[in-house]
């Protein structure tokens, strides 16, 4: 099978050997310890808590209300009293207001959704519907709602299940791949089931073989899905880049979603908890989490409650061996470095990284050399070094005419700089600037707006 890619990209070591051959444990909250969860973990509208200080809430009870239509709803994921109400640290390094429970160890279960062996009697709406009551959103980092993400105007024709998992170290994919594929295949059955005229394409990288071999055995009669093997690059994994290599050349346009260009794609995890939301009546209330780099006591895949914080997690897993340097939630190349574990766990978290001294150590930044490397690797067809100087320098108009708000944020430009500059980082920085302009902005022609009346 000939593996199919995008064009530029980096070759970063994928270190995965750490924990790729480590079945997935389950780990439960202790009794009595906390568990955060924050109203904000999906793109759009955060949730509105339903629960009040001193209420006792069940596993699967929803806690946090989805308000908008790009909203996804929260789940309890113990058994508890609610101790509080109030903001907490989120991975990303900023905070959400989050509902607090204490886990009585009871993991009482509360009767809402209903599970639907026979999918196939439902409407399409009664699919929709259960995914959004579900809590699923893209479970790979990006966090849309999944129910907003399934239901485009256009026309689709492939629905991609991005299974590259091209961040080095990640594993928890891969792990599912080969201990849920029943799961995998069913899932996508399920979105097929709404886009009658599109083909199911199963995207893996290649250097994880036995995952390609399982899930092509799989479905070697079912006539709609197929399996395609990609090339181990980075960023493979991105929606843009899955796109091209799968489709032979479609490119989604500045701006454009996907669907634009007659494609949905979903995260492997994504796809199992739309199983799990309308096969088992089970919402969004666990995650699959890779924990590894040259610190921890124990890498490996973990099955985690989301609410958990991550120092709770690193408790029960053994610790660490060497006090990390550097932590990451997320993979690497595009992950949030976090400065404390005591940090809440979300339906988005993939992973935790934390890397010895020496794996931590990035050797200072020297002036550039002309020697045109970024530009040669970045899978956007940007000018990263430009870019970074139009960040550094403020340069508003000239970061907008260079298209820096196309930027991905993949890292691929610092990963092959030999001057180590930071180039993502300061082009990411200035990402932020124009958004809260852009935002600033447009309240402004609110008011006004609003003032003419
Ligand atoms: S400029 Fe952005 S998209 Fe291009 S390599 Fe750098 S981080 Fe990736
Ligand atoms: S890779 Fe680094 S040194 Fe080379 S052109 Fe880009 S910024 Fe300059």
């Amino acid at each position: 099978m000939q593996s199919l890619t995008f064009k530029r990209g980096v070759h970063p070591d994928d270190a995965k050997a750490l924990t790729m051959d480590k079945s997935i444990k389950v780990i439960l909250p202790k009794e009595g310890s906390e568990l955060f969860f924050p109203m904000s973990q999906h793109i759009g509208a955060p949730c509105e808590p339903i629960v009040q200080k001193g209420d006792y809430v069940k596993v699967g009870q929803k806690i946090g209300e989805a308000k908008g239509f790009v909203s996804s709803p929260i789940f309890a994921s113990v058994s508890g009293e609610v101790t509080d109400i109030r903001p907490v640290l989120i991975p990303s390094g900023g905070k959400s207001l989050a509902v607090v429970i204490k886990n009585d160890g009871l993991m009482a279960e509360y009767e809402g959704l209903k599970g639907c062996p026979d999918w196939t009697k439902l409407t399409k709406e009664e699919i929709l519907n259960k995914i959004k009551e579900g809590g699923v959103v893209g479970m790979g980092g990006a966090g849309f709602p999944t129910q907003v993400k399934l239901a485009p105007k256009e026309e689709i024709d492939h629905v991609i299940v991005n299974a590259a998992e091209c961040e080095p170290y990640l594993t928890c994919d891969y792990r599912l791949m080969l201990e849920q594929p029943e799961k995998l295949v069913e899932g996508l059955k399920i979105v097929l089931s709404l886009f009658p005229k599109a083909k199911g394409v199963i995207g893996i990288e290649d250097n994880k073989p036995e995952a390609i071999k399982i899930l092509s055995d799989m479905v070697k009669d079912i006539p709609n899905i197929e399996v395609a093997s990609l090339l181990k690059k980075f960023p493979q994994g991105s929606e843009k880049h899955i796109i091209y290599a799968v489709t032979g050349g479609r490119e989604v346009p500045s701006g454009a979603l996907p669907s634009a260009v007659g494609c949905i794609v979903d995260n492997v995890d994504t796809i199992i908890s739309i199983y799990n939301a309308i096969v088992e009546g089970k919402p969004v209330m666990r995650k699959i989490m890779t924990v590894s780099g040259g610190a921890p006591m124990n890498p490996g895949n973990y099955q985690i409650r989301v609410g958990m914080t991550y120092k709770d997690i690193m408790d029960q897993i053994g610790g660490f061996k060497v006090e990390p340097a550097k932590m990451i939630a997320g993979g690497p190349m595009m992950g949030f470095t976090m400065y404390t574990l005591d940090t809440a766990t979300t339906r988005t978290s993939s992973s935790l990284l934390c890397f010895t001294p020496e794996e931590a150590y990035i050797p200072p930044e020297s002036s550039c050399i002309r020697c045109g490397k970024c530009v040669a690797h970045c899978p956007m067809g940007l000018q990263p070094y430009l870019l970074n100087k139009l960040a550094l320098r403020g340069d508003s108009a000239g970061f907008l005419a260079h298209h820096g708000l196309d930027c991905i944020s993949c890292g691929s430009c610092s990963f092959e700089c030999p001057a180590k500059r930071q180039l993502a980082q300061s082009i990411a920085a200035r990402k932020r600037i124009e958004g809260a302009l852009k935002a600033a902005a447009k309240a402004k022609a609110a008011k006004a707006a609003e003032a003419k009346k």
